[in-house]
């Protein structure tokens, strides 16, 4: 939230400076210079390199002084005009880049495009690259197992275009889509900032009324509705003409070089290409110097893909789990065993993505079965994989002109052990369809061993970079530089020998160059060529004609090195980004190696099978368990699970007390569901899993603090959600639906739920739905598709013993007193407990004395139903301690209605 509110916000203290000099003042060469730039850049912070630093001015100066912690001075630039100023040093820029970007500002680097030592007049500076959320290729600024990845969205009619780049790797994908599918793409890239037209919602001046707060005239708005609200994206609005068609199609040809839009498979999605053509416009702009490479655009249907919403990923806790949310237990912490950060992110993609298609998914399954079974096959291609670095990244530097040399010996090493990576994988047939991904691209590491030294140093410049006998001329200069630097070495020896002056020296200064310095007691003896230059407290110093004839060699030299040294560089590097499409194609192959190698190590050392995968109607696992929790318990401990779903029986009712495991059980089930439609064995004995378009959960009792919205509110959003989108397709999972209101209210809406599950011809769903409630297992009596199980329970006295094990037939009791006595509670409140309990179950309380609950309609008239008591339960039942402000208002209101109706019903 807090990154959004600050990415929209206009700075408090930014004032309204105007970008030109007030008329009459004269102002200083680099002032003009720097408002001019400063003017085509107004949303963005704009760094201006001055020598060492990089300076900020006006209200950026003010701005960066409070976001950096960076003192605020001043700098004379005219006659009478002080501005303000913050500035930080250049070798510094990348951490103050990554404070500005989380804090969501646009920074613009204005760098000096001539050397200042040999400019005459003004230096010649623009800006080489807008630094923004979405088009980051700092090192520093990424993570190394993710993507970065720019969107761009485009909605006409009802339909929508999308298309999102990761601008270091250069992977570049677009779809049309229907718009309300946008809202789950946006969620399942995650985009760092997402371009769209600055239509009338996004007008600047209303821009405030996304942080749900005041305006600049101080009225209150409400927040905006869909997608544009995502608190984890920045929205960038984009002059419509950005979304040009046509401007967008002859974008995309030129970046391509391409004569049609066919070969990329879109001609006929203007959407998608209005989408992809707003991205490389922006990309045009943001990155002046270097436009990036993009891979061919990979146009994409969302309807190959399962659809997995927000809720889901989160409940099954894919990426990331625990009330921290943090990595660690989330699924892919536990399939992730890749050696390569290429493999890393492409198994978060496919994890967020499963597949339809039973013949691709059979394709990676063919590979994980290969590497698990031949122990040297996987080995092989591991040690093979752990020497290849981040390629698609390097290939990113190399194309913006950011690579350093290190990246290059990196790469062609890289490359070196990629090639015995295609040698290992083409003996394994299995992975024949990967082959084509992994020819070796031998000019690059040819091109890199002859042009750069085995060990150079950080930045070319000082000689060291450029391995010797790749450039005669840059041999030479190398030569007369040591010549000189030989001779001046030598200089002080043959001097004192020629003036017999014992203590005379020979040193060098930044004023005077080289010079021999000769102590005040031996004066007398310096011989008559000697030029005096300084004379200091003891002594005088000298130079001598051919000492500064070698020292302008050396300085010559020197200089002519770096010049050199640095254009050869560039020059190699230029030819290198000619491979760099080969290169990311490569990467590709490696990634994906990477990951079914990954799965593989997960299969063998967690003891998972290999799942049948096709289109049929069934899921079936025998044997089942949940891969993340097992590995919290002792070897052994977990206990396994079969479920068995098909359209006659696709209804499980699973009853049990709190914490026997029912959760577990419900979200294992989507897990293998998911694991094996990615492609991955599953921790089971055996499994068959059916076609499955999409995985609904609604799990969990947290409010969400985010939208402000109880519990209560967010569940029953969810489940209406899930009522109105799941098809015969799709499983359900429903953990304790209706728990987050009072027990009557909480139960007669459960019953409602799966009696429309059940019911609603349009449904036809499978779904798991675990409850505490097991008043509902009579449903199964008169609802065939339904079927009853629970969580085994050993009774122990007054306490429970849970078996974790799933049998057929419903739980009789809840034993919500015996699993409190478990967590903790006071002996005294347990037997009270106990005793109001006992009193309750007496027949003569019962209101009605109705003996069980009657079927639907009249499902809701529960036994036991008093009113006063209903209302005392109510508040009894609230948590006071966890209740939101909103949370607490719908329960009063709730509390209100009861006490109304109380009067006529007593
Ligand atoms: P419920 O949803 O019924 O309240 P959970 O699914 O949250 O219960 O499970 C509670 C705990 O029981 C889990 O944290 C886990 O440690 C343990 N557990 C669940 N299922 C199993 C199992 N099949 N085998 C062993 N332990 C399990």
């Amino acid at each position: 939230m807090l990154v959004f509110l600050q990415a929209r916000q206009p700075h408090p203290i930014r004032s309204k400076i105007p970008p030109t000099a007030p008329v009459g003042v004269a102002v200083t060469p680099i002032r003009r210079q720097y408002l001019k730039i400063k003017h085509s850049y107004p949303d963005a912070i704009v760094l201006f390199r001055l020598g060492d630093f990089y300076e900020t001015f006006d209200d950026d100066a003010h701005l960066a002084s409070a976001e950096l912690e960076i003192t605020l001075t001043s700098r004379s630039m005219g006659k009478n005009l002080k501005v303000p100023m913050a500035g930080v040093p250049a070798h510094s820029l990348d951490s103050y880049l990554a404070r500005l970007i989380k804090k969501g500002h646009k920074v613009a680097i204005c760098e000096q495009l001539t050397d200042p030592s040999k400019s005459r007049g003004i230096v010649e500076r623009d800006v080489v690259r807008v630094v923004t959320p979405g088009t980051v290729v700092e090192t520093g600024l990424l993570e190394h197992k993710a993507n970065n990845y720019l969107a761009a969205v485009i909605e006409e009619n009802g339909w929508a275009g999308f298309a999102y780049v990761d601008v270091t790797t250069g992977e570049f994908s677009a779809a049309q889509l229907e718009a309300s599918g946008l809202p789950l793409e946006l969620e399942r890239v995650a985009p760092a900032e997402v371009l769209a037209p600055d239509g009338d919602d996004s007008a600047p001046q209303r821009r405030a009324e996304w942080q749900g707060g005041a305006t600049p005239e101080g009225e209150t708005m409400s927040p905006p509705e869909g997608w544009r609200a995502n608190p984890r994206f920045t929205v960038t609005p984009l002059a419509p003409a950005s979304f040009r068609l046509e401007s967008c199609r002859d974008r995309l040809l030129e970046h391509y070089g391409a004569l049609t839009l066919e070969s990329f498979g879109c001609d006929h999605l203007p959407l998608a290409v209005r989408a992809a053509g707003a991205v490389i416009e922006y990309l045009s702009r943001t990155h002046k110097a270097a436009m990036p490479r993009l891979s061919p655009l990979n146009i994409y249907s969302t309807g190959g893909f399962m659809v997995l919403d927000a809720q889901t990923r989160q409940n099954l806790e894919l990426f990331q789990a625990g009330r921290g949310r943090t990595e660690e237990h989330s699924l892919l912490s536990v399939l992730d065993h890749t050696r390569t950060a290429m493999g890393g992110r492409l198994l978060r993609r496919w994890l967020g993505q499963p597949l339809l298609d039973p013949d691709e998914i059979n394709r990676r399954l063919d590979v994980v079965e290969a590497f698990s079974t031949d122990g040297f096959l996987r080995a092989g291609a591991v040690s093979s994989l752990g020497q290849i670095p981040d390629l698609e990244r390097i290939c990113g530097r190399i194309i913006a002109g950011t690579a350093l040399p290190r990246d290059l010996t990196g790469l062609s090493a890289g490359l070196t052990a990629a090639a015995g990576l295609s040698d290992t994988i083409a003996g394994c047939p299995a992975a024949s369809w990967l082959h084509p991904f992994l020819t070796p691209v031998p000019e690059v590491p040819g091109l890199i061993a002859a042009a750069i030294a085995d060990e150079p140093s950080g930045a070319p410049g000082e000689g060291n970079v450029i391995r010797p006998g790749f450039s005669p001329e840059l041999d030479r200069l190398k030569e007369a530089a040591g010549d000189a630097r030989r001779f001046i070495a030598s200089l002080e020896e043959q001097e004192r020998e020629r003036t017999g002056i014992r203590n005379l020296r020979v040193g060098y200064n930044q004023v005077f160059g080289y010079y021999i310095e000769v102590s005040r007691a031996n004066l007398p003896q310096v011989p008559e060529d000697y030029v005096r230059r300084q004379t200091l407290t003891n002594g005088e110093r000298f130079i001598v004609p051919q000492l500064k004839e070698y020292e302008e060699m050396a300085l010559t030299a020197r200089d002519r090195i770096e010049e050199l040294e640095r254009d050869l560089y560039r020059r190699v590097c230029g030819q290198l980004a000619e491979s760099a499409e080969a290169v990311q194609r490569l990467a590709g192959g490696i990634a994906a190696v990477d990951a079914l190698a990954s799965l593989a190590a997960v299969a063998v050392s967690n003891r998972y099978v290999r799942p049948v995968v096709d289109t049929g109607d069934e899921i079936t696992i025998k044997g089942g368990r949940h891969p993340v929790v097992e590995l919290t318990l002792d070897a052994g401990l977990y206990v396994p699970n079969d479920v068995r779903l098909s359209p006659g029986s696709r209804i499980i009712l699973l009853t049990g007390p709190n914490m026997a495991g029912k959760s577990t059980y419900i979200r294992q089930v989507a897990v293998i569901v998911l694991l094996a439609r990615i492609g991955s064995f599953v921790p089971a004995e055996s499994a068959t899993i059916g076609l499955v378009d999409r995985i609904f959960t609604r799990a969990g009792l947290q409010d969400d603090l985010t939208t402000g919205q109880s519990t209560f509110m967010v569940e029953m959003v969810e489940t209406a959600a899930i009522l109105n989108q799941a098809t015969p397709r799709s499983l359900v999972i429903l953990d304790e639906i209706g728990r987050g209101t009072s027990t009557y209210d909480g139960m007669a809406i459960a019953r409602a739920v799966v009696e429309h599950l059940h019911n609603d011809p349009r449904l036809g769903c499978k779904s798991l739905f675990a409850t505490h409630y097991h008043e509902l297992t009579d449903l199964a009596s008169t609802l065939p598709g339904v079927s009853n199980f629970n969580v085994a329970v050993a009774e122990d006295g007054e306490g429970v013993v849970f078996l974790h094990r799933i049998v057929p037939g419903g739980a009789d009791q809840s034993y919500g007193v015996q699993v409190a006595r478990l967590a903790g509670l006071p002996p005294a409140v347990i037997s009270r407990a106990w005793e109001v309990l006992n009193d309750l179950e007496q027949p003569s309380s019962h209101a009605n004395g109705a003996p069980g609950p009657a079927p639907a309609p009249q499902g809701l008239q529960m036994p036991l139903f008093d009113p006063g008591r209903a209302l005392q339960d109510l508040l009894l039942g609230v948590d006071i301690s966890n209740l939101t402000p909103l949370g607490a208002i719908n329960k009063l209101y709730e509390l209100q209605e009861k006490a109304r109706q109380l009067p006529e019903q007593l």
